[in-house]
């Protein structure tokens, strides 16, 4: 049988990224062995709806080298593939559970459930529906059908024993079936539950594996019995721990920078992202660290994903994202980092040359793409700010010296290119008798109000001759 997974989001518009580490995980079980990925939109719940949001999903994915086989853009067999779009096919088979009496209809008005949830606050026991409507009899129910009341229908759980299945990633897991629900399959108005969907769902598009958030381990028991209820066989599920962030809590919308799009905007690489997230509860046999999405596809094995919450660690991820920057070819990496440049600075009067050597010379230096707007400043300001650190360094008295033989150097020179300013500070050197830190740093904190940077002579070079001899004129 072909391998079948498929994502599932809600369409918020908005993709943390812990459900996009779900989406790699589908992915890679799919392409790992050769099967099928299909995007399928849970908008049961019509108020989280966001318009535009499935191309958003699109977008998202292609970005990240994620190839979408079936999905509501490209129809395969299985369509439609949003769940508000076959609302009557949930209908259809929940009538089918209640003929074959594994489901029944629950009549139940809001003041009684709310009776209900009093009780068990008062006796501090979880609410559970107490199937109070299992017992109508068929002409009750008939008759009130025909007077329109609102109903929902509900799954009849089993009251005794337990039920078991074997998850990918947690193991065995059992529950007793008393404290199963008879939960709702169908709302009043007419739309399925998640809990029933995405069971009709995953059958109908022919779904091998289930991989998603762990949060559903407890409810899986349900979706089993009705795979029972309808005679069809149960997925393989893979049940995955939480992507938390630092702070100890589960990442939210409001954390607002676990966004993978607001990460790429700030210029993080996707396959950076993609590579970090697959390491985030999952890792290879062996230590390798940086996978092309190929190499990921090959070495994919889903038993070895952990069972342990992993920890969103944005230090981490830019580890990652400056080894991708590195690696980049110096055009995409210009593309990367020219529209922060544009959009902070004025740049009318510096030529092209310039802005690309500028540019080039924080290559090795950024972890992402936003991050360059900080380093450069320094050469689109009058004032430098030195740090403590820095301060503390120039009280060193042998310093006058060395920046005034550098000035002089600086004045006297013909030509302004790279291989003169290395030639000034060697003569530097010679004259004022200083080497090493000595020598470099006094230069470096008076031309950039920096301690580190890129290579001291890219930085005069591009400050020019008169910037630079007005920040060594000072003191
Ligand atoms: N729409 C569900 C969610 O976003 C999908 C869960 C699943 O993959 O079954 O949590």
């Amino acid at each position: 049988m072909k391998v079948r997974t498929r994502f599932a989001p809600s369409p918020t518009g908005y993709m943390h990224i812990g459900n996009l580490r779900t989406a790699i995980f589908e992915y890679l079980v799919a392409k790992h062995n050769d099967g099928q990925f299909i995007l399928r939109i849970e908008d049961t719940d019509q108020t989280r709806k966001v318009s535009g949001a499935i191309d958003f999903i699109y977008d998202t994915l292609k970005l990240c080298n994620i190839k979408i086989d079936e999905g509501p853009n490209n129809v395969g067999k299985c369509g439609p593939y949003i769940q508000s779009e076959r609302i009557n096919l949930y209908k259809e088979y929940a009538k089918k559970l209640v003929e074959d009496g594994h489901a029944y209809y629950c009549f139940c008005t809001e003041e009684r459930l709310e009776k209900l949830r009093e009780k068990a606050t008062l006796y501090k026991r979880p609410f559970m529906y107490d199937g109070y409507c299992k017992k109508l009899s068929k002409e009750e129910i008939q008759k009130k059908l025909a007077n329109n009341e609102k109903y929902v229908i509900r799954q009849k759980m089993p009251k005794l024993g337990k039920s078991t299945y074997i998850d990918k990633v947690y193991g065995k897991i059992t529950v007793e079936n008393s404290v199963l629900e008879d939960q709702i399959l169908i709302k009043s108005d007419g739309y399925p539950t998640y809990n029933f969907a995405n069971v009709v769902d995953d059958h109908l598009m022919g779904i091998t594996h289930v991989i998603r958030g762990n949060e559903y381990l407890s409810q899986t028991p349900k979706y089993n019995l009705l795979y029972e209820a309808f005679s069809w066989e149960a997925p393989t599920y893979i049940h995955v721990p939480m992507v938390l962030g630092t702070d100890g809590n589960k990442l939210s919308k409001r954390n607002g920078d676990a966004s993978f799009m607001d990460l790429y905007k700030d210029g993080y690489l996707p396959e950076a992202i993609v590579n970090y997230l697959v390491l985030l509860g999952w890792s290879p046999n062996d230590n390798q660290e940086i996978f092309s999405m190929e190499e990921i596809i090959e070495k994919f094995d889903p038993a070895r994903i952990s069972k342990s919450p992993s920890t969103y660690d944005i230090k981490k991820l830019q580890w990652f994202n400056s080894h991708y920057i590195k690696k980049l070819n110096d055009e995409d990496y210009i593309n990367l980092v020219l529209p922060f440049l544009e959009e902070n600075y004025d740049l009318k009067d510096k030529s092209k040359e310039w802005i690309k050597h500028l540019a080039l010379i924080y290559k090795d230096h950024i972890s992402y793409g936003k991050q360059i707007i900080d380093e450069v400043k320094l050469f689109f300001t009058d004032t430098l700010n030195l740090d403590s650190d820095a301060e503390e360094f120039m009280k060193d008295p042998s310093i006058t010296n060395t920046i005034n033989v550098f000035k002089e150097k600086i004045e006297n020179m013909e030509k302004w290119d790279k291989e003169s300013i290395n030639n000034a500070i060697n003569e530097t050197k010679n004259e004022a008798n200083v080497k090493g830190k000595m020598l470099y740093m006094p230069i470096r904190i008076k031309v950039s109000g920096q301690m580190h940077g890129p290579e001291l002579a890219d930085t005069i070079f591009l400050l020019g001759k008169d910037t630079i001899l007005k920040r060594l004129g000072g003191k």
